[in-house]
């Protein structure tokens, strides 16, 4: 049975769901392990578990977050090779796709990104031209390493759980040697909101918005909900890039998607088409953004969201 390894990096206080769906696709591909770096809290662990995690790997290092990815990547490949895995998933951020490209380097692998499906013999399923094409590849390699993008799979736990035993893996020293070392970090301002990943409740603004997303804010804000953003938007400097929802943003899946003064360009579509019920505001009827939208509202956003903000207030109580 093929051994396939997780990588987690940083799991916090409690799994994300993409680490919980790269659990979920590794029991389908072969023998999970998980390689983790930083802390690992009881109730991370215990979840990993019920995920059917037959090992865990943790870095002889305690310092990998003070540099960039070099020493994460060398950290993976010795886990690998300790694991005898023959199938690496990570996460599809940026980060993740630069440690999976060294680790491909170091282990002669097959790297294959932007993953949305895999079978059970590794053919993966790679989501192309913004989505509107899946394109299957199989890496020839002895190890390959795939990138999923996050909402591929419903997270599911195994039916039996295991004990796992964690095992520490030995980093090169050289590693750190030849890395960038991080220098100083300054934290964001917490919104309060949900992350933007994995919020059930999304409410983007693009162009429209013309630089003020107070509107959306507010509407989001008595919904619970996570603000995104088109790229227009990002690009503009009215919202950080990390808002950004699309081919070179984020993929999302809501329940609900409430999309204001955004045309609903191809490459905006690619990153948030699969959520379950789309909510359009959009001033020109004729806009693309319609042809998805479950509920299509032709009006200015300046005058529909604060509305719907009060409505909802007023019923809320
Ligand atoms: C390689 C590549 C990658 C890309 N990746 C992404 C990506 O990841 N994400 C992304 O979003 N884009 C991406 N783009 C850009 C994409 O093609 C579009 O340019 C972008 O999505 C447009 O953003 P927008 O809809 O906000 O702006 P516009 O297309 O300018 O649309 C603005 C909309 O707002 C409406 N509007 C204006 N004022 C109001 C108002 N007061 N009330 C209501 N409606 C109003 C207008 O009718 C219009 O429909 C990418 C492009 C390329 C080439």
């Amino acid at each position: 049975m093929a051994k396939v390894l997780v990588f987690i990096d940083n799991p916090g206080q409690a799994l994300k769901k993409a680490s919980l769906e790269l659990l979920t696709f590794a029991r389908s591909l072969g023998e999970p392990a998980v390689a983790f770096n930083g802390e690992l809290h009881d109730g991370v662990a215990e979840t990993l578990a019920a995920y059917g995690a037959q090992a865990l790997y943790r870095p002889s290092a305690a310092d990998l977050d003070d540099y960039l990815v070099g020493p994460k990547a060398a950290y993976l490949a010795a886990a690998v090779q300790t694991a005898g895995a023959t199938i690496v998933l990570t996460e599809n951020s940026a980060e993740a796709k630069e440690i999976a490209a060294r680790l491909g380097i170091r282990l002669g692998a097959g790297v294959i990104t932007d993953v949305v499906g895999v079978e059970p013999g590794g053919t993966a399923h790679k989501s192309v031209l913004a989505g509107s094409y899946t394109t299957t590849a199989k890496a020839t390699t002895p190890v390959a390493v795939l990138t999923v993008k996050p909402n591929s799979i419903t997270p599911e736990p195994a039916v039996t759980g295991t004990a796992p035993a964690t095992v520490t893996v030995d980093v090169p020293e050289t590693a750190a040697a030849a890395s960038a070392r991080i220098t100083s970090r300054t934290e964001k301002a917490a919104s309060g909101r949900p992350d933007l990943g994995e919020a059930r409740i999304v409410v983007a603004g693009g162009r429209g918005v013309d630089g003020n997303f107070g509107p959306l804010e507010d509407l989001a804000d008595a919904l619970g909900a996570a603000i995104g953003a088109s790229r227009a938007a990002t690009d503009a400097g009215w919202i950080g890039h990390d808002a950004q929802i699309g081919q070179t943003g984020k993929t999302v899946a809501p329940q609900l998607y409430i999309s204001a003064g955004i045309s609903g360009a191809i490459q905006q579509k690619a990153g948030m088409q699969t959520a379950k019920v789309i909510v359009a505001v959009n001033k020109d009827a004729e806009s693309p953004i319609f042809e998805i939208a479950d509920f299509g509202i032709v009006g200015d956003l300046f005058k529909v969201l604060p509305q719907a903000t009060e409505e909802i207030k007023k019923r809320r109580g």
